[in-house]
């Protein structure tokens, strides 16, 4: 008899946003007319970059001629590119990397669920509450979690609650934790760290020996000078930090699949008797064994992000989609809504009024102004009072649905 891992039996049931489109499948059946603007789900808009194109065309041009075709690739990724992401994305920042150090994968969600794999199930982790919701369901099938409180939480996870109260950025655990997940800019709040922030929690995980896992898929929307792209511009957190970084939000590849993970030789666990081992040693046997490299096309694709004209370009889509936050922000704000994140990030996180519940300001912002968010319940139970909208939609529809909200609301 086949038995199941009875771990997934502890996920709680509707994944976010199918309940997301079951709402919005059972408005439209009653109106079909109605014009929706959706502002709900995280994915980009706008299509990939020439420079990107014309790569991925040439790449796969050469997997067509016999003196060019590639077959298996390196695990970790072609040189020609981790050497562009060191040069590009660190040694500019002041942070060096060796190309042992970078792993290249097809994405920032495969890596960051999967990571927690090296570590032993004992691990306490801590979350952020809100956040993506990977690092908690990876954690859950895993068998770390404990059970389900039926209020939105798991028994041995630590949350630590992002609230108006504190800026909406964690404090530091009251209680002892192992595996700490950070992502700022953060999904779902679009808040950030500063320099120092960050800086007391690479000192905690120094002092602790635990791990920090520092998702910074959305680091390129950073705008302001005190927030670090890097968790490595800080001292010492090449002891004590993996990063996971993604081209998905950067340069439109969230069908195109490619993404990065960084793990220095220095950060370590321990076995039971206390002895020390590399991640990095560990992640590189668990790739090598379970994942077999991103294709080569979409590597030299990936390259192409960081060539002259590649850079050009995806900074002007991510000015378009930081344009769109603006607006939101700015439009929300003018309405009287309190109003988070849109500064160094494409999402909004906007409090809703009067203290109505996230699901029901859901519903009342489709059934009123036919706009859609995402409750922010869903992230987890801290999120409860709030919702996201992102920038990733179009300017005109952006446009159209603040203007909407402002006058129907
Ligand atoms: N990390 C965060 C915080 C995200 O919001 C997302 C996507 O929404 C991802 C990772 C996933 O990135 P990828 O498309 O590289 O899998």
């Amino acid at each position: 008899m086949a038995l199941v891992n009875e771990n997934y039996l502890r996920l709680p049931g509707s994944y976010l946003f199918s309940e997301i489109a079951r709402r919005v499948n059972e408005f439209k059946k009653i109106n079909p007319d109605a014009d929706i603007i959706r502002l709900g789900i995280g994915d980009v808009t706008r299509p990939l970059p020439p420079a990107v194109v014309q790569a991925m065309k040439e790449a796969v041009e050469e997997m067509g001629r016999e003196e060019t075709f590639r077959g298996y690739g390196p695990e970790q990724g072609y040189e020609f590119l981790t050497e562009k992401i060191i040069e590009n994305d660190f040694r500019s920042r002041g942070v060096n990397l060796s190309a042992d150090e970078v792993f290249v994968s097809d994405g920032a969600k495969c890596d960051t669920a999967n990571f927690q794999e090296v570590f032993g199930l004992d691990n306490v982790v801590a979350v952020a509450d809100p956040v993506y919701p990977v690092y908690v369901d990876s954690n859950v099938m895993a068998g770390r979690s404990g059970d389900f409180d039926g209020r939105g939480r798991f028994k041995r996870i630590v949350y630590l609650p992002c609230t108006e109260e504190n800026g909406m950025k964690p404090d530091l655990p009251q209680t002892g934790v192992d595996l700490i997940y950070l992502c700022f800019p953060n999904n779902p709040t679009g808040m950030t760290l500063l320099r120092e922030e960050l800086k007391r929690w690479v000192d905690y995980a120094r002092e602790n020996r635990a791990v920090i896992l520092f998702d910074a898929a959305y680091e390129a929307y950073i705008r302001e000078e005190d927030v670090p792209h890097s968790i490595y511009e800080i001292e010492g957190a090449r002891e004590v930090a993996v990063e996971f970084r993604s081209f998905s939000k950067t340069a439109g590849f969230t069908g195109t699949r490619c993404a990065y993970t960084v793990v220095p030789r220095e950060v370590k666990a321990y076995d039971s008797s206390g002895k020390a081992h590399q991640l990095n040693a560990l992640w590189l046997r668990r790739q090598t064994t379970k994942f077999n490299g991103v294709s080569y096309p979409v590597q030299a694709a990936a390259a192409a992000v960081y060539s002259e004209e590649g850079k050009k370009q995806v900074r002007e889509l991510i000015d378009y989609y930081m344009e769109n936050a603006r607006i939101i922000r700015e439009g929300l704000k003018a309405a009287g809504y309190k109003v988070f994140g849109g500064v160094n990030a494409p999402y909004i996180w906007l409090k809703t009024p009067g203290g109505m519940g996230s699901w029901d300001f859901f519903d009342r912002l489709m059934r009123e102004a036919h706009v859609i968010g995402t409750p922010g319940a869903g992230f987890g139970a801290s999120g409860e009072g709030y919702l996201r909208l992102t920038a990733f939609g179009s300017r005109e529809n952006t446009v159209r649905a603040v203007e909407r909200i402002r006058q129907k609301l």
